[in-house]
């Protein structure tokens, strides 16, 4: 059932998106080929087995196409992480730099109970920012954050190094 493959075949790079001097990673194929989709739930879920998890939290909207699938493998829900006024009820927030102002991420307030242990799934891992931010709501929430794994990781940015003391998985990496 197990197969190894190299999932760079099915990620494509565009230079100049969203803007120049930007190379965009885009995982859509992946999401199009059920073999390479297994691939990265299976990788995944041994990451999440191997930490442990009562719950996977994961941002908009990339980080649900792959959140979704790793919570359902391991028998546990699946919290959204989403831009201001999209969540109906009661919120915890938190703001976080980008390279140009700075953005807001929200969750519901009762999604995460006290001494639960989560981790963060995401596509890419870039400057780290996001899940700095979802390390704080969840810690605010009083649960603890037991790993943080992504697709692909972007080295040259070191996002990592915000959050050293927490496993970090990524099943590929560019500069
Ligand atoms: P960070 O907060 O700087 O680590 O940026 C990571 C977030 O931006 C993730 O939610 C990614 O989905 C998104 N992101 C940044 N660069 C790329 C890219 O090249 N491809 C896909 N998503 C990206």
């Amino acid at each position: 059932k197990r197969f190894s493959m190299d999932l760079k075949d099915y990620i494509e790079s565009i230079p100049g998106f969203p803007k120049e001097g930007i190379i965009f990673r885009d995982v859509t194929p992946i999401l199009q080929n059920a073999s390479a989709m297994r691939y990265c739930v299976d990788q995944l879920n041994d990451f999440v087995k191997s930490v442990g998890a009562d719950v996977v939290i994961g941002p908009e909207a990339r980080g649900f196409l792959f959140g979704v699938p790793v919570a359902l493998e391991n028998n546990v829900g699946f919290v959204p992480v989403r831009k201001p006024g999209k969540l109906p009820r009661e919120t915890v927030s938190e703001t976080y730099d980008l390279e140009y102002g700075q953005d807001e991420l929200c969750v519901h307030a009762d999604a995460i109970l006290p001494g639960q242990k989560v981790v963060i799934i995401d596509d890419l891992l870039a400057t780290g920012g996001t899940v700095e931010a979802i390390i704080k709501m969840v810690e605010r929430m009083q649960a603890s954050v037991t790993g943080v794994a992504f697709v692909i990781e972007l080295d040259d940015l070191k996002g990592r190094e915000k959050f050293k003391d927490i496993p970090v998985c990524a099943l590929t990496h560019f500069e």
